[in-house]
């Protein structure tokens, strides 16, 4: 979007809130504040929705996927174990944001299919099975002959599948402008192209400098993502926040033929065809980020072993054509969100959500807004507050 001359002028403004970055958390967290009749300025220093919410892949995610057991510590995947109800907060808040927003934001949660190949597989899912059972998330493991009713379009190699209902997908470049537009319909401002460069704490609040001009606002919310670290260092505090830059495949439209959210236990593997009818296919393949420029380069060889395993489990991929293939770059916390007020730095507020953000975004925002209200929280966020690092920097994420 090209910003008109008039928006250009030095900025000299102020706000009760103010909201740095404009993905999905950004956004949503205007969203809700704005609603509840909160004065709120939210600044982007790109466009809104360029980074990692514009870039993924629309999986509503809620079961943990096999990779995280064979490649996270026992803290990292404690972490995850005890954030899945959050997960299911967040499939509910975008159903309900379905019904709220001004576009159709192509929700559909049809389910989501880990599949198997190995007997050693199923017994894994099935462990994994009852540890999300224990934290209140309905799965359900099935045989070959439901999964070829469920899913006739998978490999007869597939042997049973982890089945969770409340799974699915959306398209992220409808539902984050729309989040906006229902943000400014409430009230808020949106600036984009306004970079935060430095944040001094003053009394009753704090300024905010950048590209354009000073902001003055007496409470701060960190939504920058993967980049949050950065504006975490501005007040002083070490958010153990790590970068990570992944790639997405885009094939051709077909006719609609898949309806699930499809995993593989073993292999990196995420496959959804969205509502044009072109297949969705990632799970995680490394991209090429350089820190210098950054620019983010899509490699050729996690497209032919991403492609190599999407045409292994669903036969039909192998006759179709690729129409685009994008890297982003996303964020890798403790396994955790990192939501809430930062005791030291008071009215700074973290909205931060571990590496599934698409999925926790608005929940997460939804928590921020009703704390930043002073709301009865509707969900205990004390577990994702920065106190639980104390100082210590999880030595995965170094
Ligand atoms: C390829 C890929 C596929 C993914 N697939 C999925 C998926 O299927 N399901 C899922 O749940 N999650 C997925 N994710 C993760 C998900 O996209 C992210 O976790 C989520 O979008 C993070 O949202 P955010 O708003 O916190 O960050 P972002 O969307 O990155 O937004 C942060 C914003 O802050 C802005 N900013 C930074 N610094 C400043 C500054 N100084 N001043 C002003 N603005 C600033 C940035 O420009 C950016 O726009 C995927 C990620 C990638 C990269």
């Amino acid at each position: 979007m090209t910003i008109p001359a008039h928006a250009r002028r030095p900025l000299d403004a102020s706000t009760d809130v103010l909201i740095v970055g404009g993905g999905v958390v950004g956004c949503a967290t205007a969203y809700y504040l704005a609603r509840d009749g909160v004065e709120v300025m939210l600044i982007e220093r790109s466009d809104l929705n360029t980074q990692a919410s514009g870039r993924n892949a629309g999986s509503l995610h809620v079961q943990l996927q096999g990779a995280f057991y064979r490649s996270d510590s026992e803290a990292v995947l404690a972490g995850r174990l005890d954030t899945l109800p959050l997960f299911m907060e967040g499939v509910r808040t975008w159903k309900e944001l379905a019904g709220e927003l001004d576009d159709d934001i192509e929700l559909v949660a049809n389910g989501g299919l880990m599949v198997a190949e190995t007997e050693d597989q199923m017994r894994f899912l099935t462990m994994k099975a009852g540890q999300e059972k224990s934290r209140g998330i309905e799965v359900a493991i099935i045989g070959a002959a439901e999964v070829r009713r469920m899913a006739p379009y998978l490999s007869d190699r597939i042997i049973g599948a982890e089945y969770c209902p409340n799974e699915g997908k959306l398209n992220p470049t409808r539902a984050v402008p729309a989040l906006a537009r229902g943000a400014e319909a409430a009230g808020a401002r949106i600036l984009r192209e306004v970079e935060l460069l430095g944040i001094e704490v003053v009394d009753g609040g704090f300024r905010a400098r950048t590209n354009r001009g000073t902001i003055r606002c007496k409470r701060l919310v960190n939504a920058a993502g993967p980049f949050a670290a950065s504006i975490g260092a501005m007040v002083g505090i070490d958010l153990p926040i790590s970068q990570r830059c992944v790639q997405g495949t885009i094939t051709e439209p077909v006719e609609p033929f898949v309806s699930h959210l499809v995993y593989h236990v073993d292999r990196i593997l995420t496959f959804k065809q969205v509502t044009n009818g072109n297949l969705l296919i990632g799970g995680g393949w490394p991209a090429h980020l350089d820190p210098a420029t950054w620019s983010m380069t899509a490699l050729r060889d996690s497209i032919q072993s991403n492609m190599w395993v999407a045409q292994f489990i669903v036969p039909r991929v192998a006759h179709l054509r690729l129409m685009r293939v994008w890297a982003g770059v996303n964020l890798r916390t403790d396994g955790r969100p990192i939501l809430g007020e930062v005791r030291k730095v008071p009215g700074y507020h973290l909205a931060i959500t571990a590496d599934a953000g698409m999925s926790l975004g608005p929940a997460c925002a939804r928590l921020v807004a009703e704390n930043l209200c002073g709301r009865k929280m509707s969900y205990d966020i004390t577990p994702f507050s920065i106190d639980r690092f104390d100082g210590a920097r999880p030595s995965q994420l170094n």
